[in-house]
């Protein structure tokens, strides 16, 4: 390349990976493949890994059980057969000391062949153990990198090193080579930016030192550490990406409490006590002190922001009713809003006898019906005369103009939504907000999601709840299975079928419903009542399924998975789930929350398929075991990750590039309590010493306007 002075003095951190030395067109499409395409990217795509190959020796000094690494040439190598079936991959590995044998059980033997050649020279990182029939020392599974010619011996052995994710026709030795030029060249142009009193509080490297440490760490350093993402230079990383994060929710929170102006509530009015008087039961304590929460936020000037937590049954339903109605008790139009439609309509369902007697008006927005029944509902919305607005997500989006919209209560289930306080605000409306998830959220997640919001808990179920056992039967025991379900109907009990309903393969998991409904009413049930239920039917249609199967005339409910939310039927005691295996966890426990509503004894029936992966065996026994939702869901963030966690991409968590959510929590928590403490400090972050932090939030988050509007 010419004029790689000029390069040099313009150098930046954008700067595209193309131009680095031992990158070019070819390598920077692969990198582009690991989402690395500018020198930022790459400097934080840190190691996942480290080898510790600090401890080189002769072939002759080694000893066995200790890692250690040696650089040696093949003599010779092979696949070799032994026994029938089997093989393994040997090689006769030479140093000017003397001899070792190196083998594979498995492996790859085109690959292997290729690498491993009579002639070649080859770094091996392993342990030696001694041959159990007596032949003396030789080393398993070593790692292995090919000694290239170049002084980049220092990269690869007598040092710890680095390893990368890396993608298929990269070598993880040309993207360590990568790695190097890119930190050795840009690392001082990495700028400070945390406030000194944090640096010096956890004795932090600066940014610049700890990405070369993170990097390419000092042979001192304890790959222990390292391994567990503890070298003070992840921490120090992690820490600034969290802080980042938790900062902007710090911002928002603030933002929230003091520019925007709710309404204040007058609680505990007229409505509610006749409210109370309606209700056939007394409320939970849990119930009571969640009510009195809620109150204590609707009083305040700013409006509330909450977050209720409450595992499936533990009665949130009353709690988001009596918030609606205290809304209405102000004068106020207040929304409900569920997942989906149907979920929409069965809430619709459960409200409506109540404000029928207390006189309230209340109204179903969906997609169904005629233009000019739509009309009328959105005028009437409009004008004001409705009173309870119930409807899907959508209600904010569309085009719907409330008169006076006080309070909306969001019903998430089983998903992670974050609201869009944007969307509201951009219509001039500053409710007061509930959200209501019955997926009990790992705190971690809980601390980045919603980490702008109170959270309250809903953590007592109403009494005489008798635990659900849960059973997990194979393929070939699916008979049992519904042998203990046809026991339960035949003792006048219902059950729900649920059969798993994938957009990909639609037409088949249909078909797989209508069959299993069909054998069980032909075969095994005759004379009782199945029924198919699905999304695809008219919402007419599933509401007269519904209203027949909570009034007994249905026994078996054969549903995909509409129904994984918000029914109640407390004579329902089996819910029995085909294909279990295909569920997350959190769905499974949701849909288990549909039995147990009674006074009987339920069971829930999981049904899998033999082929299971290790994580979905452990996955299916958390669920068998555990009756906790809280740990039921961080069993499954910590099998899934969050991304799948969360089952969508849209689910606003963030993307980190240093930082995990299940393993640095820790370092989460901290950087949460440092960031809310500086944003009470120097809200607008005026301070001298806080003005690189305000640019490097603005560099980060800077097209996220909205967010960042506050400071
Ligand atoms: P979820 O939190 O899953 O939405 P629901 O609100 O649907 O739970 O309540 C589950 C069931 O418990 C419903 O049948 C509801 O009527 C009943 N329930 C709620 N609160 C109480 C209570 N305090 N005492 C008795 N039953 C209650
Ligand atoms: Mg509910």
């Amino acid at each position: 390349m010419s004029g790689k002075s000029t390069a040099a003095k313009n150098k930046s951190l954008d700067d595209p990976l193309q131009f680095i030395k031992g990158v070019g067109p070819k390598r920077a499409e692969l990198l582009k493949k690991i989402n690395l395409e500018t020198v930022s990217d790459a400097l934080f795509y840190l190691p996942f890994r480290y080898e510790d190959r600090t401890q080189v020796k002769k072939i002759t000094e080694l000893v066995p059980g200790e890692m250690v690494s040696f650089l040696g040439k093949v003599v010779d190598a092979g696949a070799i057969r032994i026994g029938r079936r089997r093989k393994i991959f040997e090689a006769l590995v030479q140093d000017d000391s003397g001899f070792v044998r190196v083998k594979w059980f498995q492996f790859n033997e085109a690959y292997m062949t290729e690498k491993i050649k009579a002639g070649r020279k080859l770094i091996f990182s392993g342990k030696a153990t001694h041959n159990k029939r007596g032949g003396g020392l030789e080393v398993i599974h070593p790692n292995t990198e090919i000694q290239s010619d170049e002084s980049s011996e220092s990269l690869e052995i007598g040092r710890i090193v680095p390893v990368y994710h890396s993608t298929e026709g990269l070598h993880l030795k040309s993207l360590r080579t990568i790695m190097k030029n890119v930190v050795d060249d840009y690392k001082n142009l990495v700028d400070e930016f945390l406030p000194e009193k944090i640096i010096r509080r956890y004795k932090f490297p600066t940014r610049s030192k700890a990405l070369q440490r993170a990097h390419f760490p000092p042979s001192d350093a304890s790959t222990k550490l390292l391994e567990k993402f503890q070298d003070p230079s992840q921490a120090r990383l992690i820490f600034e990406e969290f802080f980042l994060l938790q900062l902007t929710l710090a911002f928002k929170k603030r933002h929230q409490e003091v520019e925007e102006r709710g309404q204040p509530f007058k609680t505990r009015g007229e409505t509610i006590r006749k409210f109370l008087k309606l209700l056939k039961f007394d409320l939970t304590q849990a119930q009571k002190r969640v009510l009195g929460e809620i109150m204590s936020y609707l009083e305040r000037n700013e409006p509330m922001n909450l977050l209720l937590q409450g595992d499936v049954g533990s009665g949130k339903t009353v709690v988001a009713l009596i918030a609606l109605l205290t809304g209405v008790d102000n004068d106020c139009q207040t929304a409900l809003m569920a997942p989906t439609e149907l979920l929409a309509e069965q809430h619709f369902l459960s409200i409506h006898p109540f404000c029928e007697a207390l006189n309230i008006t209340i109204a179903l927005v969906t997609s169904s019906g005629t233009a000019n029944e739509k009309s009328l509902i959105h005028s009437s919305i409009a004008k004001g005369t409705t009173q309870i607005i119930v409807g899907t997500h959508a209600l904010i989006q569309k085009k719907i103009e409330f008169s006076k919209l006080g309070l909306i209560v969001v019903d998430e289930q089983h998903r992670f939504g974050v609201l869009q306080r944007d969307a509201l605000s951009r219509k001039g409306l500053t409710p007061h907000v509930l959200i209501m998830t019955a997926t009990p959220i790992p705190r971690s997640l809980a601390l980045t999601l919603y980490g702008d919001m109170n959270v309250s808990f809903l953590d007592e179920f109403p009494p005489g709840r008798i635990p659900i056992e849960t059973k997990l039967f194979y393929e070939d025991a699916r008979n049992t299975a519904y042998t203990l379900l046809e026991k339960e109907i035949k003792e006048g009990r219902q059950a729900y079928v649920v059969c798993p309903l994938i957009e990909e393969s639609e037409s088949i998991d249909l078909k797989a419903a209508i069959d299993v409904s069909d054998e069980l009413q032909t075969k095994r049930l005759p004379n009782f009542k199945t029924q198919l239920i699905h999304g695809k039917l008219k919402k007419e249609e599933r509401q007269k399924i519904m209203a027949e199967f909570k009034n007994g005339g249905i026994d078996v409910l054969v549903a995909t998975t509409v129904i994984e939310v918000g029914i109640d039927v407390p004579n329902a005691t089996v819910m029995l789930i085909e294909h279990a295996e295909r569920f997350g966890l959190a769905q499974l426990h949701q849909l288990r929350g549909r039995v147990g509503r009674g006074k009987y004894a339920s069971k829930c029936l999981l049904i899998s398929s033999h082929a299971l992966t290790d994580d979905g065996k452990a996955r299916l026994n958390a669920i068998v075991k555990s009756r906790d939702g809280f740990s039921i869901a961080e069993e499954d963030l910590r099998i899934r990750g969050p991304g799948d966690f969360t089952g969508t991409r849209q689910s606003g968590i963030p993307l980190l590039r240093a930082g995990n959510l299940l393993r640095d929590i820790k370092l989460l928590e901290l950087s949460r309590r440092e960031a809310f403490d500086l944003v009470e400090k120097d809200p607008q972050l005026e301070a001298p010493e806080h003005i690189k932090l305000k640019d490097a939030l603005h560099h980060t988050f800077g097209n996220q306007a909205n967010l960042m509007k506050v400071i």
